[in-house]
């Protein structure tokens, strides 16, 4: 098993021991070529490294891990009814070990870090990331420096600096912050970990993981859509690459279509396909999604070719429906989702309302982020009752909310 490093624009190609993040020759993306066969690949897919035939690492054995992956498949036939779709399903991200997917490029990117001996680490994030990041720097040991934009909620930023991270806010957007991150990496020959394939090739590898684990969890045919939700876009990029992955290795036919999510606040890569136009910079993001609110998606273009070789589609949803949508996934299926995570679902709600997704259709809903980061959200005070602690007062109470 062994890998190597191409670059997708002049094709040029190196070994798995070069230490790069970008073609040195053309500046553009890299991609990874693997010697692979299908049996070197689990048909009941566990945790993320058991794909490691897959992962561009030379050391898998020495992966910094913390358990992520293998998340659940949850059928969900109350919200499939609410939705008026045949079948639903929900791959469960906010499984993972800081409450998001992120932790599966984090695991890929530090290890690789590692092995590459970088001296530190870097990372620009507007909620997720850098958690994550921070999070498998601590375990590797390496020093992990996070750059969030000015506005980012403290329970985000507070999560990393409790991995140790030395966090700094920067005015300006999470874009302003990756070209920073970008600076520090030059500067100091850190590892650059943000989720842009330009300045991390890796994490689109470890993206493709949910893909490989959803087609090990499907029985048969393929379901006929995967709903997503796109900020910078490497996440739906990352998981059509584990599509075609699997049928160039034979394990499905067909895959599912995809549908990509993004909110009306911000809604760069949604208005590109919609118009037949180039992508471009979204002017003031304003989204409950926080973490989708990417002025410009750097994986765009990947994005877009994802939708055109899937027969996919775009939808961009309201701040409302992404609000009404996240507590209906949590009071009818049990899983709480930050409105980011919940935004495969609204989507889904959206495009049967445009009549792209058939009443039909069998549907899986990636919920990316845990509801615990914006659990403020959830509930409301007035709905609270303060009792006095006696049998008579409780069991009254337990009369009034039948
Ligand atoms: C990062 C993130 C996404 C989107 O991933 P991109 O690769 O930026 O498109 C979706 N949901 C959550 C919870 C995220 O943190």
């Amino acid at each position: 098993m062994s890998f190597r490093l191409a670059c997708y624009r002049c094709n040029e190609r190196w070994g798995a021991e070069a230490p790069l993040y970008r073609c040195p020759k053309c500046e553009g993306r890299l991609s990874f070529e693997y010697s692979a066969a299908s049996s070197d690949v689990p048909a009941d897919g566990g945790r993320m490294w058991e794909y490691r035939a897959l992962l561009p690492v030379m050391h898998p054995e020495r992966a910094v891990t913390l358990g992520e992956g293998g998340t659940p498949f949850l059928p969900a036939p109350k919200l499939a009814g609410w939705l008026g779709v045949d079948r639903l399903f929900l791959k469960d991200e906010t499984r993972n070990p800081t409450g998001t997917y992120k932790d599966r490029p984090a695991s890929l990117a530090v290890t690789r870090a590692l092995e590459l001996n970088a001296p530190g680490i870097v990372v620009a994030s507007d909620g997720n990331t850098g958690p994550a990041t921070a999070a498998y720097s601590a375990r590797a040991g390496l020093r992990c420096v996070l750059l969030m934009p000015g506005a980012t909620p403290p329970f985000r930023y507070r999560q990393a600096q409790a991995f140790g991270a030395s966090v700094a806010l920067v005015s300006g957007t999470v874009n302003d912050c990756i070209d920073r991150a970008a600076e520090i990496a030059e500067a100091a020959g850190y590892h650059h970990t943000t989720t842009a394939t330009i300045h991390n090739p890796y994490q689109m590898e470890a993206a493709k993981t949910i893909a490989w684990e959803m087609v090990s969890a499907w029985d048969g045919e393929a379901p006929d859509w995967v709903a997503v939700p796109v900020g910078g876009g490497g996440l739906l990029a990352g998981i059509w690459r584990g599509f075609r992955e699997a049928m160039d290795l034979g394990r499905i036919r067909k895959a599912p279509r995809l549908l990509a999510v993004q909110a009306e606040g911000c809604a760069p890569l949604v208005t590109a396909f919609r118009d037949g136009t180039a992508i471009s910079v979204w002017g003031a993001p304003s989204t409950v999604a926080l973490t989708i609110g990417v002025p410009y998606p750097l994986d765009g273009d990947l994005v877009l070719q994802a939708l055109e070789e899937s027969d996919g589609s775009a939808v961009a949803v309201t701040d409302s429906s992404l609000t009404l949508v996240t507590r209906r996934l949590a009071e009818l299926e049990g899983v709480l989702a930050e409105p980011t995570g919940a935004a495969s679902v609204a989507g889904v709600l959206e495009a049967r309302r445009q009549g792209l997704v058939e009443e039909t259709a069998a549907v899986i809903a990636v919920i990316t982020g845990t509801g615990m980061k914006t659990i403020e959200l959830f509930g409301a005070d007035g709905a609270l009752k303060a009792l006095p602690n006696r049998r008579e007062a409780i069991l009254e109470w337990l009369e009034a909310i039948r």
